[in-house]
C-alpha cells in the first residue's frame, strides 16, 4: 500500500533540505516525505497525486515564497486535499502574518525558523497533527479507477469487458457523483482532460482518455498476441467448450492456445446463476465458472490471447493457418472452433441509437446493481431471460418478462419458472412484443404491442435486456467449412449423405464425430449443428473431441 504523503515547500533549498531531512528520519518509514522548491510545482504534484488516489497528511509551506505566498499555495492546495494537515514555516518577523492566516486559511499550526531541535520545536506539534488526521483516514482504493456515466455506451462497453475478464475496478460516475467532494475535487485535478470519458486511471499514476477496451487490456497485462508462430492444438473461442477442450487438451500435453475475442466464459460468463452444472448444488455465477476454468487451463500451461479475434482461416498442407485482427497469423495442426452463438438482434425503433444507453443484448451483470429502486423490461422467455429476471429482481423495483406467446413452460425450466413465480416483483406479460424504444440520451419508455388486444401499450422503462435467441458467427470461415443454412457447423454424421463422405473429403476413414468437413478442423459446443445448448454439453464435447484429435495428431 502506497504510504500518506508528507509535502514540505519552500523556495531556499537549504531549508528544503534541511526539513525534508527532519520529517523523512522521523517519519519516513510511515510516510512518503516529498519536496518542492516552488508552489506551483507544488500544487502539479499535488494534482498527479490526487489523481494516483494516493493520500497526503501533510503539507509544509513557507510562508515567504515568490509568486505565490505560504498561505496562498495552502489555500489553493486546500481544495485539491481539504483533509490534509496545514503547517506554515515563517521567520519570527512573519508572525503576526502567520498567526492571521491560522483563521483566515485554516492552518493548523505554524513552525518558526530554525527548529532546532527538532524533538522540541517539530515532532512534538506534528505528531499531533499526524495523530489527529490517522484518526480520520481511510486508506484509498489502490486499484484501477473508471470514471464514465453510465448511459455511455462506450463506458458500459469498457465496464463490461473488466468485469467479463476479471480485472478489478472501482467505477465512479461522474454525473451521480456530482455533488461528491471527493469526485470533485478528482475531476478538478485532471482538468480538460476530465471530459474525455471513459477515464481510466491507473495505479502507477498513467491514465487511459476515452479509452477502449483493448488499450486497457494491453496496459493490464491481457495477452492479445502469440508467443510463437505454431501450436498443436488453436481453439477459437473461449466459452465453456472452449475452456474445456483447452484443458483436456494442454492436460495431456498438446501445445494449445485459446483465442477469445471478448472475454474468457462465453455466454455463459453472463450467466448470473446456473443451477444445472453438475457439482455446484447451490448454482454457481457464470463469471466464476469461467474465472475457475481460466485458472484451470492457465494451471496447465494454454496460452490464452483476449481479447483477440479470428478473421479467418486457411489450410496448407497438413498445417492450419489463423488470421487474427490484428494481422497476424497462428499455425497448427488441429484447430478447435468453439465460436458459439450470438444474440439475434430485436428490430425495433430505437433500439440500435440506445444500444448501451439501457438497452442491452443479453445479461448485463454489470448494469443490475445500477438498476437498484427501477423499472426493467426482460425481453424473451427462454432459461436465460428467466436467470436474467431472477438477477434483476434483487435490485430493481420491478422486473416485467415480455413475452409473445402466452406463457413460459414450452421455453423455460420448470425450476426457473418456480422461482420467478415466487419472486414477488417479477411480472410476467404475455402476447406481448417490443414495437418502440423511446429516450433521448437513454432509454425512458417502450411501446409495447399486445398482440391479444391488438393495442400499444407505452410504459416507462429505466432498462431493457433481450434474449431472444441466438445465432452463430461463423462468416469467417469463409467456404472452407460447411454449415447448415443457419450457419451451424456440420461434424461427424452429419456430413454424411447417402453414404458418400463429404466433398474433397482425402482421408481412408469417415469425419469423427465432431469432426467438419476439413480433416483435423473440429467443432463443440453451440456452434455445431444439432449441438444441446448447455454448458455441460459444450463441456462435455469439448473434453471429448481431445481424444479425436490425438487420433488424427497420431497420423499427420
Ligand atoms: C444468460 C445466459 C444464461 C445461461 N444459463 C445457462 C444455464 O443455467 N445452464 C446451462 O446449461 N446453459 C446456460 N446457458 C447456455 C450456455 O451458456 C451455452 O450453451 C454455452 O455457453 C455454450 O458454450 P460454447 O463454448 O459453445 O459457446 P459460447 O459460450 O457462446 O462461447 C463462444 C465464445 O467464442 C467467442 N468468439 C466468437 N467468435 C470468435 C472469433 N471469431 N474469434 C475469437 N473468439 C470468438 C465469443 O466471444 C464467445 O466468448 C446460458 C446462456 C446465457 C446467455
Amino acid at each position: 500500500m502506497a504510504k500518506p504523503v508528507l509535502l514540505s515547500v519552500d523556495d531556499d533549498s537549504d531549508v528544503l533540505r534541511a526539513i525534508e531531512r527532519d520529517l523523512r528520519s522521523e517519519y519516513g518509514a510511515e510516510y512518503r516525505v516529498m519536496g518542492s522548491d516552488s508552489a506551483e510545482q507544488a500544487l502539479d504534484i499535488l494534482k498527479q497525486l490526487k489523481v494516483r488516489n494516493d493520500s497526503v497528511a501533510l503539507l509544509l509551506a513557507d510562508q515567504r515564497m515568490p509568486q505565490m505566498d505560504g498561505v496562498q499555495f495552502l489555500q489553493e492546495a486546500m481544495r485539491i486535499y481539504p483533509d490534509a494537515k496545514r503547517a506554515l514555516l515563517t521567520a519570527y518577523a512573519d508572525t503576526t502574518a502567520a498567526i492571521s492566516a491560522i483563521n483566515q486559511a485554516s492552518i493548523n499550526y505554524f513552525f518558526l525558523k530554525p527548529w532546532d531541535p527538532p524533538s522540541e520545536r517539530l515532532y512534538p506539534q506534528l505528531d499531533d497533527m499526524l495523530d489527529d488526521w490517522q484518526a480520520s483516514y481511510r486508506p484509498k482504493f489502490e486499484g484501477i479507477r473508471v470514471l464514465g456515466t453510465r448511459w455511455s455506451p462506450r463506458c458500459y462497453e469498457l465496464r463490461d469487458f473488466l468485469s467479463r475478464n476479471h480485472v478489478p475496478y472501482h467505477w465512479i460516475d461522474v454525473e451521480l457523483n456530482a455533488n461528491d467532494p471527493d469526485t470533485k475535487q478528482l475531476l478538478d485535478a485532471l482538468g480538460p482532460e476530465a471530459a474525455n470519458l471513459p477515464v481510466v486511471l491507473f495505479p502507477d499514476g498513467t491514465k487511459l482518455l476515452e479509452s477502449l477496451p483493448a488499450q486497457v487490456a494491453e496496459k493490464v497485462g491481457l495477452r492479445t498476441r502469440a508467443q510463437t508462430s505454431f501450436y498443436q492444438l488453436a481453439i477459437v473461442g473461449g466459452g465453456p467448450a472452449g475452456l474445456a477442450a483447452a484443458v483436456y487438451g494442454a492436460s495431456e500435453g498438446l501445445s494449445t492456445v485459446m483465442i477469445e475475442r471478448e472475454a474468457p466464459g462465453g455466454q455463459a460468463g453472463m450467466s448470473s446463476r446456473i443451477e444445472n452444472y453438475l457439482g455446484f448444488p447451490s448454482g454457481l455465477s457464470g463469471g466464476d465458472l469461467a474465472r475457475r476454468a481460466v485458472v484451470q487451463a492457465q494451471r496447465f500451461g494454454v496460452e490464452i490471447l483476449a481479447p483477440q479475434e479470428v478473421t479467418g482461416v486457411r489450410t496448407e498442407t497438413s498445417y492450419r493457418l489463423l488470421k487474427l485482427a490484428d494481422g497476424s497469423e497462428i499455425s497448427c495442426h488441429a484447430l478447435m472452433i468453439s465460436t458459439g452463438v450470438q444474440w439475434r438482434r430485436l428490430e425495433a425503433p430505437g433500439i440500435d441509437r440506445l444500444q448501451g444507453a439501457g438497452v442491452y443484448y443479453g445479461g448485463g451483470a454489470t448494469e443490475a446493481l445500477s438498476c437498484k429502486g427501477e423499472i426493467v423490461y426482460v425481453v424473451g422467455g427462454a432459461n436465460s431471460a428467466g436467470q436474467a429476471a431472477m438477477n434483476f429482481a434483487k435490485y430493481a423495483d420491478r422486473v416485467y418478462i415480455l413475452v409473445r406467446g402466452d406463457s413460459l413452460s414450452s421455453t423455460m425450466s420448470k425450476y426457473l419458472i418456480d422461482q420467478i413465480q415466487q419472486t414477488g416483483n417479477i411480472e410476467l406479460w404475455t402476447h406481448a412484443s417490443v414495437a418502440e424504444v423511446h429516450g433521448e440520451s437513454h432509454l425512458e419508455e417502450i411501446s409495447v404491442h399486445c398482440s391479444d388486444t391488438n393495442k400499444i401499450e407505452r410504459v416507462p422503462a429505466s432498462a431493457m435486456f433481450i434474449f431472444i435467441g441466438a445465432l452463430p458467427q461463423t462468416n469467417w470461415l469463409g467456404e472452407l467449412v460447411e454449415r447448415d443454412e443457419h450457419g451451424f457447423i456440420l461434424t461427424g454424421p452429419d456430413l454424411i449423405r447417402n453414404g458418400a463422405r463429404p466433398k474433397g473429403w482425402s482421408l481412408d476413414r469417415d469425419p469423427f464425430l465432431l469432426e467438419t468437413n476439413v480433416p483435423g478442423i473440429f467443432a463443440v459446443g453451440d456452434v455445431r449443428h444439432g449441438s444441446v445448448k448447455r454448458v455441460a454439453s459444450g463441456v462435455g464435447e469439448g473434453s471429448v473431441a481431445v481424444q479425436f484429435i490425438h487420433q488424427y495428431l497420431s497420423k499427420v
